[in-house]
Parts: structure tokens; sequence; C-alpha cells
């Protein structure tokens, strides 16, 4: 899981700095002063690599852009960045040492785009809106979406740093015959999944991942799956999620969040009983991270986790702040 190093912050402040108007931070709030409040534009997005990924949204936001091209810009920057070790360049690879990437997006007109189990390309996420502005079809995965990307001018570069191999072959030289398909996998679960809520009131999401490390060759989570890892209904408010994508996927995570979010709930109770959709179905001993995020469409916020450790990074007023979020159960 990531940390919140030192490293991170003085990176985080020249984005910040670039932002203009954003207060750096430099500690993690129990409750942001901004979580709830109403009104745009604001950005949401998980985990500390939010932080500068919301900077660069907000740049977007503030300067009179729109919610779709603001969670484009803001989850580009932990998809390049090398040390985040769980999405894009320097993502932890699968079983076989190779580096996958699932992406979603989905704008304020329930148009939306995805793409999984790509290699060789750096912004999954821009791959995706490719597939929902070029094509009339929603996801393009594996070898096609290679091609696609080529042919729309995306470069194809190596995402297999050293660290990232050097993890691998440390997890693999520890490996035995009687271990199972879920060894470590828990341990990276930093998925990005983005909210923005612009001037106009409009609401658009993304999500962006290498997926679990050390899953097999093929797996794809719920982060790339509109309804799963991310769901944008303009009319009521957006989801995503980071954490273990089958049990997501299994409870349609970001669709019922949103559909709580129907039913009255606030963003944070809509996301808690989201969460306890997930817990019922394990007998109340889920073993797992997940986390969401939501906003409705007054630009409420809020966050949820089954497990403690979760936090969000939310940017509202002038601030970017990274806020721990509640959980259901104790580990
Ligand atoms: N949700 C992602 C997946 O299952 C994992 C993560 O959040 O990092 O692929």
């Amino acid at each position: 899981m990531s940390g919140f190093t030192r490293r991170t912050f003085l990176k985080m402040s020249a984005a910040l700095g670039a932002a203009g108007g954003l207060v750096p931070v430099d500690r993690l709030f129990a409750g942001a002063a901004g979580a709830g409040a109403k009104g745009g534009p604001v950005v949401i997005s998980t985990w500390p690599h939010g932080v500068p990924a919301n900077a660069a949204a907000w740049n977007i936001l503030s300067s009179g852009g729109t919610s779709l091209d603001a969670v484009e810009a803001g989850v580009r920057v932990p998809e390049a960045d090398p040390e985040v070790r769980s999405v894009g360049f320097g993502g932890l690879p699968d079983e076989d040492c190779r580096v996958t990437l699932d992406a979603c997006i989905m704008g304020p007109d329930g148009n939306c785009g995805s793409t999984a189990f790509v290699e060789g390309y750096m912004h999954p996420i821009s791959i995706a809106r490719r597939v929902m502005e070029d094509t009339d079809h929603v996801m393009i995965v594996g070898g096609g979406a290679e091609e696609f990307a080529r042919k729309v001018g995306f470069k194809r570069e190596d995402m297999l740093t050293e660290e990232a191999r050097k993890a691998w072959v440390k997890w693999r030289s520890g490996m035995g015959d009687g271990d199972d398909w879920f060894p470590g996998g828990e341990k990276n679960h930093d998925t990005i999944g983005m909210i923005a809520f612009d001037e106009a009131g409009n609401l658009a999401g993304a999500c962006t991942t290498s997926g679990l490390a050390w899953k097999i060759h093929g797996r794809i989570g719920d982060s790339p799956i509109i309804g799963a890892g991310m769901y944008v209904d303009n009319e009521v408010g957006a989801a995503a999620a980071t954490g273990r994508g089958e049990a997501v996927i299994k409870t349609c995570g970001s669709f019922l969040v949103v559909e709580n979010m129907r039913r009255g709930m606030s963003p944070e109770k809509a996301c808690r009983a989201a969460l306890e959709r997930i817990s019922e179905k394990h007998g109340g001993k889920a073993g797992f991270q997940v986390g969401y995020i939501a906003v409705n469409n007054k630009g409420e916020t809020g966050a949820f986790s089954l497990t403690g450790g979760f936090s969000y990074a939310l940017a509202r007023d002038g601030r970017n702040e990274l806020v721990k979020a509640g959980h259901l159960q104790q580990g």
C-alpha cells in the first residue's frame, strides 16, 4: 500500500504549486473540513497518490474546464509515475512478469469507454477515452486495444521498471508448489479512482490500475468495468472503487453506491451500505480491502472502506487534503 512519504509530499507540493491557489498539505485529516460540503468544483480520488492527481485535475477545473478533461488529466499523473506501484508505468506485474493495465472513463452524458489487459502503453485512461469518443464501442481489450492505441497514435513503451521486476523476482523466488493464486496481492490495492464535479455541475469519473500484483496472466479486475470500478449518473452522483476487484464486480459496486444515493443516502452512507453488502456476502468476515469514494449531484462527497487504512484525496475551495475514511471492520 502507498505510504504518505516525505518524497510523496515534496512531489505533491511541487504539483500543488503548479496548480496555483491550492494549499499544500502535510498531514492526514481524520475528516476534512470540505468533506460533505456542497457545490463545485470538487475532485476526489483514492489513496495518497490522489493528491498530486487532484492537483492536475484542479488545474483544469479552475480554468473553467470540464469534469471529463479533469479526470483524464488527473489520473494520468500516477499512470506516468514509476514510484506508484499499482498504476501504469512502474505498476507491479502479473505472475508472468508482465504489466497489464486496465482503465475506464465516463462522462456526464452517460457515454463511457474502457480498456483492459493492455500492455506497452503508459496511459490506458487515454485509450479508454479514445474508445469512448472515436468508436461506438465501450470496451476494447488485450491485443485489440494495443492495435487500436497504435492506430490512434499512442507510443508503445516498456511499462516494467527495474524496481517492479526485482519485486517480482523476490515474490517468485518465495513461491512454493503449494502456494495459491492470491500471493501478496492484498498488499497492492492502490488503484486510482477519481470523480470530478465541475462549475457547470457536471460529473465525470476515471479509474486506472495495474491490478492486483502477481495476478494470473489475463486476469481483469473491477477497475475497467463500468458500474464496478466506476460509475457516473449525472442526475444522481458518481462513485469509484479500489481494493479486491472480484468482490466489487460481484456486487456491481460503484453502480450500487450510485443507486444508494438515488434512494436518498448521503455519499458516505451510500459507500458504507455498498460495503455492508460485500461484508454480508462474506459472513461479516471479508479478509480483504475495498474502498469507495462518491460525489452526489450537489457536489457533496463521501468515502468508506471495509478495513482500516484507506485514505482519499479531496480538493475543494482551494484546498487539497488527504482524508482518512471510516471503515466497517477491524484489520
Ligand atoms: N481494484 C483493483 C483490481 O482488483 C485493485 C486495486 O484497487 O488496486 O484490479
